[in-house]
């Protein structure tokens, strides 16, 4: 059977990666529904490539250019509404969200209420409204199918998996490290963004790459990974793994470890959630063991990067908490890629943050958006105290 599928953040990096994936599987994966930010020229070139009928600009100011490049008979939907209008009335199985940030949030509830299945790279909003999503999307009987290469990876190793979460003991992300594993922690005050971007084993969007060079991502997969699989955050935990070869492992009680191997291509998760539960063999190239040397594990320095233990504290606590989290490293990963503040910055403004946020427990989603919207205010006031 053909998987329908509308991608939302098409023209970014996981979103390129989903087209080829498609056209790779033609038999097994259509494209209907495209969406993008702003991006005119690459929504309107992808539209003919893949050949939708639909496609969304978040941006309205673009809704003309867009139009004008467009095939005859495509339909444009335009602005916050149009993603949700995209996700809701065109005939799709499944909803794939890679939009960077937390705009993908309400095309994904609204996707889940239309029955659709989800499949999400975007870690931002399960950090942010996690149980929300998953409440949800239990409550509708749909999958939510984890893009994200460590997820889809326990994903993967849980499958077989018959048995309690008790038998479960440990969830282990594997971490490439980032391109300063192994960066004097004096010498991180020297950090430029052009550095930060250069990631070692993955070729990803800036936002992600930056979070990869803080252990942000690291911090953000973890609470992802608590509401994805239900596992409390104790039994979360993070090991450096410079190869990027294994992509995430499950310990079991009896102390057995099952691990998930491939090479570093978003084509391996994204092809998995789009053909869950079958294994086909599109263009994916398997490992070549002769060519991999060693495979080396240590722990994340979290004195030198702070993010692991704040993701930590945030899931912890629960509530608002986590997207406070998400929301002021948001805010400081964009300010950083300004100019306007220092590397180890980034990680002193979520402190903060998190020090003068109230909790709400068990938010509704408008607490949610609430304490988000007003934590972005307090990270853009810190840091312009902090910025001489
Ligand atoms: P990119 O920056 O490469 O792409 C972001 C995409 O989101 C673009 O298509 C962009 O459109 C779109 N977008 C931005 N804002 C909006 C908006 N308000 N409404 C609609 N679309 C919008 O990011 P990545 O592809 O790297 O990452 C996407 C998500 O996937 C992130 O959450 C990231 O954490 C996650 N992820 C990424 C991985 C990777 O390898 N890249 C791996 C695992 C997870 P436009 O081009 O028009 O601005």
């Amino acid at each position: 059977m053909k998987r329908r599928v509308i991608l939302l953040g098409s023209t970014g990096s996981i979103g390129i990666s989903t087209i080829r994936v498609a056209a790779n599987l033609p038999e097994k994966i259509e494209i209907v529904g495209l969406a993008a930010g702003s991006n005119a020229t690459k929504l309107a070139e992808q539209a003919r490539e893949t050949g939708v009928r639909h496609v969304a600009i978040y941006d309205e100011s673009k809704a003309a250019e867009l139009s004008a490049k467009l095939p005859a008979g495509v339909e444009v939907h335009i602005g916050p509404q149009g993603l949700i209008n995209l996700t809701e009335l065109v005939d799709a199985d499944i909803v794939l969200i890679a939009i960077v940030g937390t705009a993908g949030l309400h095309p994904a509830l609204a996707a889940i209420e239309a029955g659709k299945d989800i499949a999400i790279a975007s870690k931002e909003i399960l950090v942010m409204a996690g149980e929300i999503i998953t409440a949800r999307a239990s409550a509708k009987g749909v999958l939510i199918l984890p893009v994200d290469s460590e997820h889809n990876a326990i994903f993967q190793c849980l499958d077989g998996h018959r048995g309690p979460d008790s038998e479960i003991s440990r969830l282990i992300l594997t971490a490439s490290g980032g391109p300063f594993r192994t960066t004097p922690a004096a010498d991180l005050w020297h950090v430029t963004p052009e550095m930060a971007l250069k990631h070692p084993t993955w070729d990803m969007g800036p936002k992600i790459s930056i979070d990869s060079a803080t252990l942000f991502n690291k911090g953000l997969e973890m609470i992802e990974a608590r509401w994805l699989f239900g596992i409390d955050m104790d039994r979360i935990e993070a090991v450096i793994h410079p190869q990027s070869v294994i992509h995430s492992m499950v310990e079991f009680t009896d102390g057995s470890v099952l691990a998930q191997l491939s090479k570093t291509d978003m084509a391996f998760p994204i092809q998995y959630a789009l053909t869950y539960p079958a294994r086909m063999k599109g263009a994916l190239q398997p490992l070549d063991f002769t060519t991999i040397s060693k495979l080396e594990f240590a722990p994340p320095r979290l004195d030198d990067f702070p993010a692991i233990n704040l993701a930590r504290e945030a899931g912890n606590i629960g509530g608002t908490m986590p997207a406070i989290f998400n929301a002021s490293n948001e805010i400081a990963v964009q300010r950083f890629r300004n100019g306007e503040i220092h590397f180890p910055e980034i990680w002193g403004c979520v402190a903060h943050c998190m020090a003068e946020h109230v909790t709400v427990l068990n938010p509704t989603l408008d607490q949610i958006i609430i304490a988000d919207r007003e934590i972005r205010a307090v990270a853009a006031d810190f840091i312009r105290q902090s910025t001489p």
